[in-house]
């Protein structure tokens, strides 16, 4: 079966084309990128909407396929933005009524980390999640996928955005502050907020602005702001690993592709004697294939959406979601 995925929570407009064998066919995706400020939700909107009927011709054209052959439909239920998730959500539909398959809402944290483990083997991984909005670490325990922690306040990526913003980079600033911050070699002084499992990233934003208004160098200071961010998340991901006695751990989400963090990553497992995994940087941004390959696992362990069941939600948690697919699997 082949499955059409549509991703759209945020800024990004996604759209993939998966086989039932997990062969990735398309992978197409558009970003919306405001010129200034932050992302408004309804132009955001606006921007999928203009964009999804060329992107999905191109993703076709990539799988060599017709629409027709499409079998199954899935998209983003949540967590995102209202604007952007309706919007999606009423493609998918429309696209589903008319060609008559199934169509299925998938939970977008969960597909970061399903798409994780299609591609880099990893089997039943604490998955730690940090892209623009959200920041969680994830694991599969007790028959579900459960939040073992996560940001109190803003995601980690949404934090180097905000400070690219105040610094006059471009958006997303994550991959500028990572060039900047190879270049950085003092580690000055910011707040490092891990409580428990959880971590809080506004005050070291604020400390990090008031690093900038004394006049140290920016390379410095997105040299430190990596190393602190990214130890916290790191000791939060161990912690989880430890109290689950799990030794994988898989990164996702956009700040995955940052190679710092990787190496963090890297050191961390191998000092437990386990593995880090990532996926490719278009599998680790938010993504249509990822979406397409949880479709099919959701329909592939028997999960049916009537209509009404495909509202979006922008507050979907991840341990709301029935995970059918994993039962009877070494990770159940
Ligand atoms: P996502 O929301 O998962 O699509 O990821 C987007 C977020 O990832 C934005 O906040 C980016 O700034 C961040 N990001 C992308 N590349 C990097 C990188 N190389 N280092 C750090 N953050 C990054
Ligand atoms: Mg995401």
């Amino acid at each position: 079966m082949l499955c059409l995925g549509l991703e759209g929570t945020a800024h990004t407009l996604g759209v993939g084309l998966v086989t039932d064998g997990g062969e990735i066919l398309a992978n197409r995706g558009e970003m919306y990128r405001p010129a200034r400020g932050g992302i408004h939700p309804r132009k955001a909107a606006n921007h999928h909407a203009d964009h999804l009927q060329a992107l999905l011709q191109t993703a076709l054209q990539d799988a060599g396929v017709g629409l027709e052959e499409v079998g199954l439909v899935a998209f983003s239920q949540g967590p995102g933005l209202g604007p952007c998730l309706r919007t999606v959500a009423t493609a998918a539909r429309a696209l589903s009524l008319g060609l008559g398959t199934p169509v299925v809402g998938v939970n977008h944290c969960i597909a970061h980390l399903e798409v994780g483990r299609l591609v880099t083997g990893s089997r039943d991984p604490v998955l730690l999640y940090l892209s623009g909005g959200n920041t969680q670490v994830i694991s599969y325990a007790h028959g579900r996928y459960r939040v073992f922690g996560e940001t109190l306040d803003i995601g980690l990526g949404n934090m180097l955005d905000k400070f690219g913003r105040e610094a006059g980079m471009p958006f997303p600033s994550g991959p500028r502050v990572e060039e900047l911050a190879r270049q950085g070699s003092r580690l000055l002084p910011l707040p490092y907020t891990v409580k428990g499992m959880d971590v809080a990233f506004s005050g070291l934003l604020t400390a990090a602005f008031q690093l900038r208004a004394q006049g140290e160098a920016l390379e410095d200071i997105s040299h430190s702001l990596q190393e602190v961010s990214f130890a916290m998340v790191t000791e939060v991901a161990e912690r989880a690993m430890a109290h689950l006695d799990k030794d994988e751990l898989l990164l996702g989400g956009g700040v995955a592709c940052n190679e710092r963090l990787r190496e963090m990553a890297d050191r961390m497992t191998q000092e437990r004697e386990g593995a880090a995994y990532a996926p490719p940087p278009a599998l680790c941004v938010d993504n249509g294939a990822m979406i397409a390959w949880t479709g099919l696992l959701m329909h592939g362990s028997g999960v049916r959406m009537d209509l009404a069941e495909t509202a979006v939600s922008q507050n979907l948690r991840t341990d709301a979601a029935e995970v059918p697919w994993l039962a009877g699997n070494a990770a159940a």
